[in-house]
């Protein structure tokens, strides 16, 4: 396929007006059978988008006050009459009770609009099935992603895309200007054989944050439990000392920023060890493995869940002030230090410490809300490619550095004293470092000339050990050619 071919859409947007062989969409007739909560917003979109609308209903005198009064509520067979294009809103089990329409349907286009409450629930999907009930009909699967609620709203909210497929050009051209003038974007997904397709994504969930989600879950369960031992169960073992009254906050508390952190460099190790391989392959043709494509695909989900373990540590912070042990201990510190008669408890090192260690963690939260929110579609929509990867790649480096120093003030001498080694474990933000400084390291390195000339040299195109062809001009000034290795 050309170039040209790839740049045209899948659907082609055929202007309606000045094509006269198009049928205008709007003001046509369009059928809707069913009179549930699906077939209401559907025809409230239709006339609002200028479309005339007859709905068929087996009990159209109960249901037309449900109806706009703009649209005609009458029998099915009446409707169905009426107009060439119809929209099945009946579930799938009532579509054997619409076979006595089958010789006033012959030749016309159905709408299959239905979903299943399973995935892959039943071997052909509903609208293979539709079309097995109706031969003589066209049948278009489409309108099932978008719930009865987007529709009202008027495609102004919630998910705009209406994916389409059917057996049939023309017809899917035809549901596709429909969907337009309706204020959706149709997307063609090629023939009726994808509709189970289509039908399984309104059930999926979350598919592409399943691994993330484990991750950071698995990150989160091993972090805890390491705190667990170090903040609860040594003091208990050791000393005899109950403090078990730590789990729901201060062991949470300290768990959060370990993972937010760690999932943060996980955003970036990705990106690093595909620039490793290039530079060992000298070539970017070559297909990463598998589990690091999978990586780099989830990356945008792992930042995200990095900032929502950071956001959740920022609130636990904030609270900490608010504990009843809190208030215990500093009651208890005070009387110690009149007991004692300290009259001045200000240590320079540690107000220093806590005044930078709070600064730089708010600017770390800063920096990942702003990656956060400009991952958002709305968002990464209205930057251009360099102001987007400006924030992603450069200034979500700068939060992993900053995130980095917010770590380090966090423990300061702690890791050389011996006291924070409980078990011989040692403290946890120094097995957190672990991953975040290897990236860091590695970036650095990476833009050291010779490296970054090399990487942008294979960025560009460039393989090592492949002979090209090179045509230099001569003393005299005409060109020799030649061959030579471009590695050289
Ligand atoms: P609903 O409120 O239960 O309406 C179903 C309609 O089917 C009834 O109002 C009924 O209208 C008609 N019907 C025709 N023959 C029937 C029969 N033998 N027994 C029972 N009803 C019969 O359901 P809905 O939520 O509108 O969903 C309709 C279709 O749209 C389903 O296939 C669903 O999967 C799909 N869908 C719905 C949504 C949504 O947000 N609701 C989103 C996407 C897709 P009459 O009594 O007037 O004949």
């Amino acid at each position: 396929m050309s170039g040209g071919d790839m740049a045209k859409p899948l659907l082609g947007h055929r202007s309606v007006e000045g094509d006269p062989s198009v049928v205008p969409a709007a003001g046509r007739t369009i059928g809707v059978l069913g009179s549930g909560d699906f077939a209401r917003s559907l025809t409230i979109r239709l006339v609002c988008s200028g479309f005339k609308v007859v709905v068929g209903s087996r009990n159209p005198k109960r249901k037309a006050c449900l109806f706009p009064s703009a649209a005609e509520v009458t029998f099915q067979a009446e409707a169905v009459k009426k107009t060439d294009v119809i929209f099945v809103a009946v579930f799938r089990e009532h579509y054997s009770t619409l076979c006595d329409l089958a010789d006033v349907l012959a030749g016309k286009i159905l709408v299959d609009v239905s979903n299943n409450t399973e995935i892959n629930h039943h071997k052909e999907s509903n609208a293979e099935y539709l079309a097995s009930l109706f031969p003589a009909c066209t049948v278009v699967k489409g309108f099932n992603v978008v719930s009865a609620w987007t529709l009202q709203s008027g495609a102004r909210d919630g998910n705009k895309q209406v994916l389409i497929c059917s057996n049939s050009q023309e017809a899917k051209r035809t549901v596709a200007e429909i969907a337009q003038v309706m204020g959706f974007t149709p997307v063609d997904m090629g023939c009726l054989s994808s509709a189970c397709e289509i039908e399984n994504i309104p059930l999926r969930l979350l598919p592409a944050w399943k691994i993330p989600i484990f991750l950071s879950l698995g990150l989160f369960l091993c972090f805890f439990t390491y705190n667990l031992v170090r903040q609860v169960i040594h003091p208990y073992i050791r000393e005899q000392k109950n403090k078990f009254y730590k789990i729901p906050v201060e062991v949470v508390n300290t768990t959060l920023p370990c993972v937010a952190y760690v999932m943060l460099s996980l955003v970036y190790l990705p990106g690093v060890l595909a620039a490793c391989s290039q530079l060992y392959y000298g070539t970017k043709y070559r297909r990463f493995p598998d589990w690091l494509d999978q990586w780099l695909q989830h990356r945008k989900q792992i930042g995200l869940l990095s900032f929502f373990c950071a956001a959740l540590h920022a609130v636990y912070s904030l609270c900490l002030p608010m504990r009843r042990s809190h208030r215990y201990q500093l009651i208890e510190t005070a009387v110690k230090q009149a007991m004692e008669k300290k009259m001045n408890i200000w240590v320079e090192e540690e107000v220093w410490r806590m005044e930078i260690y709070i600064s730089v963690g708010i600017i770390a939260l800063g920096l990942l809300s702003l990656l956060a929110i400009t991952s958002l579609p709305s968002i990464a929509n209205s930057l251009n490619w360099r102001e987007f990867s400006f924030i992603q790649s450069t200034l979500g480096f700068i939060a992993l550095v900053v995130s980095t120093l917010h770590t380090l003030t966090y423990g300061w001498s702690r890791a050389f004293d011996e006291n924070q080694y409980k078990f011989y474990l040692p403290p946890t933000y120094t097995l957190t470092l672990l991953v975040p400084c290897t990236v860091i390291l590695a970036k650095v390195t990476f833009c050291l000339p010779c490296i970054q000339q090399r990487l942008l040299r294979i960025r560009r195109g460039w393989e090592k050990g492949r002979y090209v062809k090179f045509v230099l001009p001569s003393a005299t000034g005409e060109y020799a050619s030649g061959e030579t290795s471009s590695n050289v």
